[in-house]
C-alpha cells in the first residue's frame, strides 16, 4: 500500500494499521492456485459504482480477525492469461456477501480461513495501484514477506527453552556446546541476510532472489531445530525435562511442516533462486 496505494488509501489505512485499529489479511491463494498463483480465478468485474467480486480464497491467515483483505483478483481475461489481467483490491470483510470459515490445522489451532465472495460490491477506490498490474505488485510484496524475521524465528522459543534446560541441568560438554554454537551461528547469519534484504527493500529495490534464499535457508533452520532438539533430549534420558519444554517441542514439531509451505513452498523458492542465478 505504501508503494502502490493512492494518497487517500495511504492516509486512511496506514495510520490505523500502525495503531492496531485495523487488521489486514492477504488473499492470494485459492483452491488450485497456490504455487501456481497466476491461475487465480476469483474475479472482480466492473460495475457502474465500482467492482463486484465472486470466488473464493483459502489459507488466509487471520481472515476471521481481519477488517480488510488485500486481494489478488482477476479483473479481465481468463486464468489462461496468467500474469495479465490481475489486480489488487481492498475488500471490506464485513461487506454483504463475504463469508469467512476458519480452518483448523494439525496443532488444533484455527489461524487461517476460507473466504467466500458472493456478489460482493466494492467502491471504485478499492483498487490498489493500476488495473492489470497486480502480478508485478504482489511479486514485489512477496520479497517483503519472504525475507522478514518471521522466516527465521518461528522455532526460536524452543531454542531458548532448550538452552535454559541445558543451563538448569548443567550440561556443557563439547558436543552440546558445538550444537548450540552451530544453531547460534546459523541464526546470526540468517539475521544478517534478512537485514541485508530489508536494506535493499528500503532503497526501493525488489530483491526477489535474495528474499527467496533467506526463506529457504530460514525455514530449513526452523524445521531442523525441533528434530535436533528432540533427538538431543532423547539421547539424554536421565535429564529431567520441564513440562514447558516438552509442550514447546510438541507444538513446534506439529507446526514446523507449514514453515516451508506458507509464503511459497521450498520447491517453488528453489525454482526462483535457480532462475535468479541463471540456471533455468
Ligand atoms: C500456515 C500457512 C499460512 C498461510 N497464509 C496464507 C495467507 O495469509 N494468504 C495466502 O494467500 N496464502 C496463505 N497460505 C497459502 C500458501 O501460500 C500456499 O499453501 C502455498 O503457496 C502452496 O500452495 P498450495 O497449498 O496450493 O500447494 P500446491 O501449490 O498445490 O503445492 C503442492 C506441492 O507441490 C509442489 N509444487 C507445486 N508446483 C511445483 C512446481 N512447479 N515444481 C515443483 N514442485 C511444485 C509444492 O512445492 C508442494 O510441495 C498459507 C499457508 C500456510 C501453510
Amino acid at each position: 500500500m505504501l508503494n502502490y496505494g493512492s494518497e487517500a488509501q495511504r492516509d486512511f489505512y496506514i495510520p490505523r494499521i500502525c495503531r492496531g485499529e485495523l487488521v489486514f489479511c492477504i488473499g492470494m491463494s485459492e483452491p488450485g492456485s497456490g504455487s501456481d498463483l497466476a491461475s487465480v480465478r476469483t474475479r472482480a468485474d466492473r460495475t457502474e459504482t465500482g467492482w463486484r467480486v465472486n470466488g473464493q480464497k483459502i489459507w488466509t491467515t487471520n481472515a476471521m480477525h481481519g477488517d480488510y483483505m488485500i486481494a489478488l483478483l482477476r479483473t479481465s481475461g481468463t486464468s489462461e492469461d496468467r500474469h495479465a489481467g490481475l489486480s489488487q483490491l481492498i475488500i471490506d470483510l464485513k461487506a454483504p456477501g463475504v463469508t469467512v470459515r476458519p480452518i483448523t490445522d494439525l496443532a488444533g489451532d484455527a489461524h487461517f480461513a476460507e473466504v467466500f465472495f458472493d456478489n460482493v460490491d466494492l467502491p471504485a477506490d478499492a483498487l490498489i495501484g493500476n488495473e492489470g498490474e497486480g502480478w508485478k505488485q504482489v511479486t514485489a510484496e512477496l520479497a517483503f514477506e519472504r525475507s522478514g524475521p518471521e522466516r527465521i524465528y518461528s522455532s526460536v522459543v524452543l531454542l531458548d527453552a532448550w538452552i535454559a534446560h541445558l543451563r538448569a541441568v548443567g550440561r556443557a560438554d563439547s558436543a552440546t556446546l558445538a550444537l548450540v554454537g552451530d544453531f547460534t551461528a546459523r541464526l546470526a547469519t540468517l539475521r544478517a541476510m534478512s537485514i541485508a534484504c530489508t536494506a535493499r527493500l528500503a532503497l526501493g529495490e525488489s530483491p526477489v532472489t535474495e528474499a527467496s534464499l533467506v526463506k529457504d535457508l530460514g525455514t530449513a533452520f526452523e524445521q531442523e531445530l525441533p528434530v535436533a532438539i528432540g533427538d538431543d533430549l532423547a539421547a539424554h534420558p536421565d535429564e529431567a525435562v520441564d513440562a514447558e519444554l516438552y509442550r514447546t517441542l510438541m507444538f513446534v514439531t506439529y507446526v514446523a511442516p507449514s514453515f516451508s509451505l506458507r509464503g511459497g513452498t521450498r520447491e517453488v523458492l528453489r525454482g526462483i533462486i535457480a532462475r535468479g542465478m541463471g540456471l533455468r
